[in-house]
């Protein structure tokens, strides 16, 4: 997997609420990052349909060209997003979802799992959060990427991010919570690492970089599927490729995108 040549090799930052360590940092080589020729399992957790293809649609089709497994959660129905006088919540599931299916197809993603959770009611209950426990003992990923928590954006974003991180650590590794899962045969399962996307700031909280330039076209197909959200296909590619090129910011003509990342090492 490819990094930015920022990436911390090292980490120091112990105060940083984000970096969660027990013990001696994780060698690079034992990490995810460091093994890019072995095909890993990424699973993506996402509260509504488009939101994985907007944060991490290049970098999900990235990795699964390379050979990587990946799987996208989405959390919620989608039922709230129109502002379409004659549209109704259940006619809109039925457009919705066959939108992120195209796109994830697109992009390379081998399965989509939608939650039985409607849209604008997340709350971080046991319920949801043993949902996702379940998928993360159920797909067993190397890397979990979720929306940040720690910044002002969707409910659901927020609520699907922190219940996402819960899960990882420490509810899917530890046997006893969730009991019922083990008698379905789905055992514990320790995540590695956690992405973190979306309302990262231009401060340098984010400290992964993934370098999505030969992407860039089957991002766009992805979003463009979306039209009950972003409108004709013709308007999502001028309009996205405008404000992601003003996001990447990179002055060399290259487009990123952009996490945070979480280790554990327990
Ligand atoms: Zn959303």
């Amino acid at each position: 997997m490819n990094q930015s040549a920022g990436f911390p090799k090292t980490w120091t930052h112990t105060h940083d609420p984000f970096r969660v360590f027990y013990g001696d940092p994780i060698p690079q080589e034992e990490t995810i990052s460091g093994m890019a020729d072995t095909p890993k399992t990424i699973l993506i957790f996402a509260a509504h349909p488009d939101d994985c293809d907007v944060a991490c649609g290049g970098s999900s089709a990235k990795w699964a060209s390379q050979g990587h497994r990946v799987i996208l959660c989405v959390a919620t129905n989608g039922e709230k997003g129109s502002e379409d006088p004659e549209m109704t919540p259940e006619r809109l599931v039925q457009i919705r979802e066959p939108e992120q299916r195209e796109a994830a197809a697109i992009m390379g993603i081998q399965e989509v799992i939608f939650l039985p959770n409607r849209d604008g009611t997340l709350e971080d209950t046991y319920e949801f959060r043993g949902q996702i426990v379940r998928l993360i003992r159920k797909y067993r990923p190397d890397r979990v990427l979720t929306h940040n928590p720690y910044r002002w954006q969707h409910r659901d974003h927020r609520m699907t991010g922190r219940v996402t991180l819960d899960a990882a650590y420490p509810y899917a590794r530890d046997r006893l919570h969730y009991p019922e899962l083990e008698g379905e045969g789905i055992t514990p399962h320790k995540v590695a690492e956690v992405y973190l996307f979306g309302g990262l700031g231009d401060d340098g909280e984010a400290d992964v970089e993934e370098d999505i330039t030969e992407f860039a076209e089957t991002k766009l197909k992805a979003l463009a599927c979306h039209v009950s959200q972003f409108g004709p296909a013709e308007e999502v590619r001028k309009r996205w490729r405008a404000r992601w090129e003003e996001r990447s910011k990179n002055g060399d003509g290259r487009l990123t995108e952009h996490f945070k990342r979480v280790e554990f090492r327990v």
